[in-house]
C-alpha cells in the first residue's frame, strides 16, 4: 500500500492567529503542500476507500484550524475537564480509544485560537474557586507530536503557572518536551508518560518511540522540576503478566529515584464490540487479547454501551500485584487510581 508522507490542510481564519501562522510558516519552509479547505467540517482529499488504507492514510493528515465549540467536556478519572487543544495522534496504536472516536480516517486537528481556548478555561477555573480546577490535554489527543507546528502546549503551560485555582496535565507517548522545559511552570503542569511493557510497545504500539526514549524524557521534565507521573495501561494480563510488568517497574525505578511528586495511574485492558471491529479492519491480524469468553466479563459504561473488562478475580489480582510492588519499589509515589 503506496501511503503519502504528511498532507496539511488549513482552515483560512487559522492563519489569523499566531499558533496558526506559525504552523504555516513551518510547513511552508520545510516544503511541504498546504491545502486549504472549503469549510470547517469538511476535510474532504484524504484518500483511502478501504478500512486499512483510510486510516493509514488519516494517521499522516494534519489539519490546523479553529477549535469552535467551547464547552469543555468532563474528564474522570483523571481531571475536572478536558482541555481540547488537539485531537487526533499520528501514533498507530492498536488498542487506542481514539480508534472508535475519530471516524474512519482519523486525522489530527491542531487548535489555535489558543487564547479563545485558555479565557475559557479561566472562566471554569473563575466558577469553581476556591476549589482547584484540573484540566487534562491529552483526553481525545496526545498534544506532544503537533507542539512543533503551534506551540499551543507551552503556551498553556505559562498560562497555567498564573492560575492559582487552575491545574494542567497531559500524558504523551513522545519526547518532543524540551520547547517546555525552560518555561516558567510554577509546577502547575504534570506531564505523564504513557508506558508499557517492552513485549506490549513491541506488539502494539506502532509508529511510537522506544520506552528507554520515552523514560529519558520523563527524566529531562523531572529535572525541570515539573510534577511527573506514569500511566500504565493498557496492562494486558497474558501469561508471565506479573514478570513483564515487575521489569517495567523496576526499570522505571530508576529514572524516578530522588523525585518527590510522581503519580501512577493504572488502567487493565478493555474493549467494546465496536472497537474490536474496528481494530479487526484495520489490523487483521492483531493478537490483543479481544475473545470475550476468555477472562472477560461485560460492564456497562458510563456512556450507556457495555465494555469487556477482565474478571473481578483477575482484577484484584492486578491491583494487588501493583499496589505492593509500587510500594515497595517507589514509597514516595502516589498511586491515583488502579482501574
Ligand atoms: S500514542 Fe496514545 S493517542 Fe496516540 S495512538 Fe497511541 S494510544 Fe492513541
Amino acid at each position: 500500500m503506496q501511503i503519502a508522507s504528511h498532507q496539511f490542510f488549513f482552515e483560512k481564519e487559522a492563519l489569523n492567529y499566531p499558533a496558526g501562522k506559525k504552523a504555516y510558516d513551518l510547513i511552508k519552509k520545510e516544503g511541504r503542500r498546504i491545502e486549504f479547505l472549503p469549510s470547517h467540517n469538511r476535510v474532504t482529499g484524504i484518500p483511502g476507500s478501504v478500512p486499512q488504507e483510510a486510516f493509514f492514510h488519516g494517521k499522516n493528515t494534519i489539519v490546523i484550524g479553529i477549535r469552535r465549540t467551547l464547552d469543555f467536556a468532563g474528564c474522570k478519572p483523571s481531571a475536572h475537564f478536558q482541555l481540547p487543544l488537539v485531537t487526533g495522534c499520528p501514533g498507530m496504536c492498536e488498542y487506542c480509544y481514539l480508534n472508535t472516536q475519530l471516524g474512519k480516517k482519523p486525522y489530527m486537528r491542531l487548535y489555535v485560537n489558543v487564547d479563545e481556548i485558555l479565557a475559557r478555561a479561566a472562566a471554569y477555573v473563575e466558577a469553581r474557586r476556591p476549589e482547584i480546577t484540573i484540566f487534562e490535554a491529552s483526553a481525545t489527543s496526545d498534544p506532544v507530536p503537533g507542539e512543533r507546528y503551534t506551540g499551543a502546549l507551552a503556551r498553556t503551560v505559562e498560562f497555567f503557572a498564573d492560575q492559582e485555582h487552575g491545574r494542567l496535565r497531559f500524558v504523551t507517548k513522545f519526547p518532543a518536551i524540551d520547547s517546555l522545559l525552560e518555561l516558567d511552570h510554577r509546577r502547575h503542569t504534570r506531564i505523564r508518560f504513557s508506558l508499557n511493557t517492552a513485549k506490549v510497545v513491541d506488539k502494539y504500539e506502532h509508529r511510537t518511540p522506544p520506552l528507554n526514549t520515552r523514560l529519558q524524557a520523563l527524566a529531562r521534565i523531572l529535572k525541570h522540576g515539573f510534577p511527573g507521573g506514569v500511566i500504565i495501561a493498557p496492562v494486558i494480563m497474558n501469561e508471565g503478566w506479573e514478570e513483564e510488568y515487575n521489569e517495567l517497574l523496576e526499570l522505571i525505578k530508576n529514572y524516578l529515584t530522588g523525585y518527590p511528586d510522581i503519580t501512577f495511574e493504572i488502567i487493565s485492558h478493555r474493549f467494546t464490540a465496536r472497537a474490536r471491529s474496528n481494530i479487526m479492519a484495520v489490523f487483521p491480524d492483531t493478537t490483543l487479547p479481544m475473545d470475550e469468553s476468555v477472562n472477560r466479563r461485560f460492564k456497562y459504561g458510563q456512556f450507556g454501551y457495555g465494555k469487556y473488562v477482565y474478571t473481578e478475580d483477575k482484577l484484584k489480582s492486578m491491583k494487588r500485584f501493583f499496589e505492593d510492588k509500587i510500594s515497595s519499589l517507589m514509597p514516595d509515589a502516589k498511586i491515583e487510581y488502579i482501574i
